[in-house]
């Protein structure tokens, strides 16, 4: 049998199948990849990605922070593909316990998805430092320079978790998902950076399922590895 075919056995016959995603996910929308050839990381800029989106960055140079986020973290022009879009249905029919996703560009709600757990943050929410408002994405991407708040004039910041910040309480959700999961599904992630590996180290069945262009370190642990796009894969299954 074709790993695909073994793919979609698993599919069929779970009814609680858990999905860890990284940035090749997105990147089929057309959202840049942070650790690919042509990613973020290997743009030139004054200082390297994390530096721009780290906590530091935020606090001491405020302006600096946006300008470098508004350019290159804007979502609001991205769609859900392919692969967004299977989940919703896996998830409409009562298979798919939950999604965990590194990326923040919010396309799987987008697409449908109720049940996301966004280890890393959204830029969709965004929230005033000093009175707690929310803002939605267009507001602070669509303001000039440091995004304020218009009840009080605080600065607004993403719900985006920043380098140098905590995980999000749901980091802890995602665990307990994973270690409950039948079938665990792990697409578009290189698996080389924490926490991503230490989550999939948490699964212990015997039906994890590893998909990427690349090779991971994890792909001995697998039981099904396709080193393949990931519309190639979700384009051809069946919920
Ligand atoms: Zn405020």
């Amino acid at each position: 049998m074709k790993e695909i075919e073994k793919l979609q056995k698993l599919i069929d016959e779970s009814d609680n199948i858990v999905f860890f995603g990284g940035a090749g996910v997105s990147t089929e929308s057309g959202i840049k990849d942070f650790r690919s050839a042509d990613g973020l990381y290997n743009m030139k800029f004054e200082y390297p990605a994390e530096v721009m989106l780290s906590s530091d960055m935020f606090y001491l140079r405020t302006d600096k922070f946006y300008e470098f986020y508004k350019e290159y973290m804007n979502s609001l022009k991205y769609k859900p593909n392919i692969t967004h879009n299977f989940l919703t249905k896996l998830e409409e029919k009562g298979k798919l316990k939950a999604i965990i996703t590194q990326n923040i560009d919010g396309l799987h709600q987008k697409a449908g998805s109720k049940n996301v757990l966004e280890v890393h943050g959204t830029t969709y929410t965004n929230h005033c430092l000093d009175c707690g408002e929310e803002y939605d994405a267009e507001y602070v991407f669509n303001s000039k320079g440091i995004p304020k708040c218009k009840k009080c004039g605080g600065t607004i910041k993403p719900d985006v978790v920043l380098y140098g910040e905590m995980l999000p309480d749901c980091f802890m959700d995602a665990r307990d998902y994973i270690k409950k999961a039948d079938v665990l599904i792990v697409a578009g992630t290189s698996l080389t950076v924490e926490p991503a590996a230490s989550l999939v180290r948490l699964y212990s069945g015997d039906k994890l399922v590893i998909i990427n262009k690349d090779k991971t370190p994890y792909d001995h642990y697998a039981n099904i590895v396709i080193n393949d796009s990931l519309k190639n894969v979700f384009g051809n299954l069946k919920v």
